[in-house]
C-alpha cells in the first residue's frame, strides 16, 4: 500500500465527522461564533430541518474583507494564539475548524461588514472549493447561509431524523446558547414559521425561565452560592416539577453547554429523599469556575470539560442545592382545581396504606363513623396538588410554630388508622402517618450517626440467616456498615451469617432481626458495586426508618399523635418521606371557601 497525504478537503471532512453530526451542531457552531463576535442580536432560519438551508444573521464585529478567505480556512482563528491562551480561554470556538468544515460539507456563503468598513463583502464556498471575494451591500454583522449540508456526505445525511426532529434539536441548540446570554436577543424561525423569540436585556433568572419553560415560574428556587473557587448560580425545581428523564436539566459551565458526570451526580445526591430515584428535577444550573481550572479541549464538540478537582465542584453543587432544598418549604398542596392536571403525579397508592374502615379515630378515641366513600373520593390522589407558593408557604411555617409548640390546643384526628388531619392557621394539613413518621426516624438516625455508632443490643441467642452468595464476601465487604448502624455479625458456613448484635432501635420498634437482616444481606448483592459508602449508609438508613416507623393501620394514642405532629418542626424536608413521597398535603381554607361556594357575604 501507498502513503499518500490526505487532501485539504478530505481533512476537513473529516473534521466535520467530529464538529457537524447534523444541522444543530451547524447552528450551535454558527451561533458561538456569533456570539465571539459580540452579536447582541442573532436571528436564525432553517428549512427542512436545516438540511436545505441554515441562516445565520448577526449584528456583531463583522469580518474584515481581507480575512473572508482565511476565516473558512482550516485551523484559522482569530481566537487563539499560543496555548497559555487556552488555560484562560473566554470565547466560545478556538479551534479554527466550524467554517472550514462545513464549508466542505456544504454550499456556504459568507457575507459580512466589520465595524468601521465602507461596503460589506461576500464570499462563497462549494464542497470546500473556496470563491473570490466580492464585494456586496449589507448592514453590518455577518450573514452565513448553509445549503445543502451533507450534499457530498450521503452516508452521514442517512443518519439524519425528520425534519421536524431535526429542527427541534436546531431549537434546543439555540436555547442552550441563549440561556446564559440573557443580554442577546434570539429568533428562530422553521418553513417560515417562528418558533422561538427571545428578547435581549433580560435578567438571568427570567432568561432561565424562558428557557425552563414559562408554566414553571412559580415552582422553581434560585439558587446563588459561591462555594470555594466554584459559583453555582441557576434555577432549580421544586421536588413536584420532577420528569422521568435528564433532558430537562441544562448544565453550563463558564457559559458553555456541558455534560458532566460528576455534576449530574451531585445534583441527585441533592434531592435525594426528595424525589421518587427514576426521577430526575428540573433545572438549569450555571458553574462559574476560572477557566485555568478547567480544559474544555477534550472534545471536539467541547461539551465534555476536564475539571481539574471534580471533587470541589460536586462538593459545591450538592451543597448549594442542599442548601436551598433544606430552607424552601416544600409542603404539597391539595389543590382541587388543578386535580385534573396533576392526577397521578404523586399516586400515593391508597391502596397498599389502606385499611379504609369506616372509623374515625378522635385523638385515640373512637368517636363517630361515617361514610368511607365520602372520605376517600375527597383524598383521592387524582385530587392532588401543586407545591405551595413562597407566600403559602410563610402562612404554613408560621402555623407550625402555632402547632407543635402548643400555644393553642392541637386536636388530631386520625382516618382510616392511616392519616392525621389537624388545623393549621390557613387550613387543614392531612398527614401520612407512616411516611412521616419515616422521615422522622430517617432524620434521627442520621443525627445519632453524626455523633458515633449506633447503640446496639446483643442477642441472647445469634439469628441465624441464610444468604445467597459467599458469606464471607458480603460480611467483610460491609463490615464498617454494620459497625457504625450497631450491628455484630460473622461468618457461620459458606452461605449462612450470624448476627449477635442488632440496634437498640431497631428492637425498640420491634424489627425482626432475622427478616432485616436478610434483606439487606439480599439488597448489598444486588447494589451497584460502585455505590460510595454514603449512599450505602443512606439506603440502609433508609430501610431502618421504613422497618421502625408507625405503619399504615396502626392505631395512635393521642400522646403519639401528638408528638408526631410536633416533630414536624424539628425535621428536615418533612414534606417528602426519604422516597421522596409527600409525607403532607395542605388544603387551605381559601380552596375550602372555593368549593363550599362561601366567597360571598351572603353565606355566612
Ligand atoms: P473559531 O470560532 O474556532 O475561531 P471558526 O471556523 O468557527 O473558528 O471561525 C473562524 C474565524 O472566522 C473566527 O475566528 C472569526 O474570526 C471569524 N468569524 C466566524 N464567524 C464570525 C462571525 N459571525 N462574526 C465575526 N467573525 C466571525
Ligand atoms: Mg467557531
Amino acid at each position: 500500500m501507498t502513503i499518500v497525504r490526505l487532501s485539504p478537503l478530505l481533512i476537513n471532512q473529516i473534521a466535520a465527522g467530529e464538529v457537524i453530526e447534523r444541522p444543530a451542531s451547524c447552528v450551535k457552531e454558527l451561533v458561538e461564533n456569533a456570539l465571539d463576535a459580540g452579536a447582541a442580536r442573532i436571528d436564525v432560519t432553517i428549512e427542512q430541518g436545516g438540511r436545505r438551508v441554515i441562516e445565520i444573521r448577526d449584528d456583531g464585529s463583522g469580518i474584515n474583507a481581507d480575512e473572508m478567505t482565511l476565516a473558512l480556512t482550516a485551523h484559522a482563528t482569530s481566537k487563539l494564539s499560543s496555548i497559555e491562551d487556552l488555560d484562560a480561554i473566554g470565547t466560545l470556538g478556538f479551534r479554527g475548524e466550524a467554517l472550514a468544515s462545513i464549508a466542505s460539507i456544504s454550499h456556504l456563503t459568507i457575507q459580512s461588514r466589520s465595524v468601521g468598513a465602507k461596503e460589506a463583502s461576500k464570499i462563497t464556498a462549494e464542497a470546500g472549493q473556496i470563491q473570490e471575494v466580492m464585494p456586496a451591500a449589507g448592514p453590518q454583522g455577518t450573514l452565513v447561509t448553509v445549503r445543502n449540508l451533507f450534499f457530498n456526505t450521503p452516508a452521514r445525511g442517512a443518519f439524519l431524523k425528520t425534519d421536524q426532529t431535526e429542527a427541534r434539536r436546531c431549537a434546543q441548540a439555540i436555547r442552550d446558547a441563549a440561556a446564559t446570554r440573557p443580554d442577546v436577543a434570539f429568533s428562530l424561525s422553521v418553513d417560515g414559521r417562528q418558533v422561538l423569540n427571545l428578547t435581549g436585556g433580560v435578567t438571568p433568572a427570567d432568561r432561565a425561565c424562558e428557557i425552563l419553560g414559562r408554566e414553571t415560574r412559580d415552582e422553581l428556587l434560585e439558587v446563588d452560592e459561591r462555594l470555594g473557587d466554584v459559583r453555582v448560580w441557576g434555577l432549580i425545581g421544586r421536588p413536584g416539577l420532577a420528569r422521568a428523564t435528564t433532558q430537562h436539566q441544562h448544565l453550563y459551565l463558564n457559559g458553555r453547554p456541558i455534560v458532566d458526570r460528576a455534576v449530574t451526580h451531585a445534583v441527585r445526591e441533592a434531592y435525594r429523599g426528595l424525589i421518587e430515584p427514576n426521577r430526575h428535577p428540573l433545572l438549569l444550573l450555571e458553574l462559574q469556575v476560572n477557566p485555568a481550572q478547567v480544559d474544555v479541549n477534550v472534545h471536539p464538540t467541547k461539551s465534555q470539560v476536564r475539571f481539574r478537582d471534580s471533587g470541589a465542584v460536586h462538593r459545591a453543587v450538592r451543597k448549594a442545592l442542599s442548601h436551598r432544598l433544606t430552607e424552601a418549604d416544600l409542603t404539597p398542596r391539595l389543590d382541587l382545581d388543578r386535580a385534573a392536571v396533576r392526577a397521578g403525579r404523586f399516586a400515593n397508592k391508597p391502596s397498599e396504606s389502606g385499611t379504609h374502615r369506616p372509623s374515625v379515630t378522635r385523638s385515640g378515641g373512637m368517636v363517630e363513623s361515617f361514610d368511607s366513600d365520602q372520605v376517600a373520593s375527597q383524598l383521592d390522589p387524582a385530587n392532588i396538588l401543586a407545591p405551595i407558593s413562597d407566600e403559602q408557604g410563610k402562612q404554613l411555617a408560621g402555623a407550625s410554630e402555632v402547632l407543635p409548640s402548643g400555644t393553642r390546643s392541637v386536636e388530631v384526628l386520625q382516618l382510616h388508622r392511616t392519616y392525621l388531619v389537624v388545623e393549621d392557621e390557613g387550613g387543614m394539613v392531612v398527614i401520612d402517618q407512616h411516611a412521616l413518621h419515616e422521615r422522622v426516624m430517617f432524620q434521627q438516625l442520621m443525627d445519632r450517626l453524626n455523633e458515633g455508632p449506633l447503640q446496639s443490643q446483643r442477642l441472647l441467642v445469634p439469628a441465624v440467616i441464610e444468604i445467597k452468595g459467599d458469606a464471607t464476601e458480603r460480611v467483610t465487604a460491609m463490615s464498617d456498615l454494620f459497625d457504625r448502624i450497631g450491628i455484630e455479625a460473622d461468618v457461620m458456613g459458606p452461605e449462612t451469617v450470624a448476627v449477635h448484635a442488632f440496634p437498640t432501635l431497631l428492637f425498640e420498634r420491634r424489627v425482626d432481626p432475622v427478616e432485616f437482616m436478610s434483606e439487606l444481606l439480599d439488597r448489598s448483592l444486588q447494589d451497584d458495586a460502585t455505590q460510595s459508602s454514603e449512599a450505602a449508609l443512606h439506603e440502609v438508613v433508609d430501610m431502618m426508618a421504613c422497618k421502625a416507623a408507625i405503619k399504615a393501620g396502626d392505631v395512635l394514642t393521642e400522646q403519639e399523635m401528638k408528638s408526631l405532629v410536633g416533630s414536624l418542626e424539628e425535621t428536615d424536608r418533612s414534606t417528602r418521606c426519604p422516597h421522596g413521597r409527600p409525607t403532607l398535603l395542605r388544603l387551605s381554607l381559601e380552596e375550602l371557601e372555593k368549593q363550599f361556594g362561601r366567597s360571598s357575604a351572603a353565606h355566612q
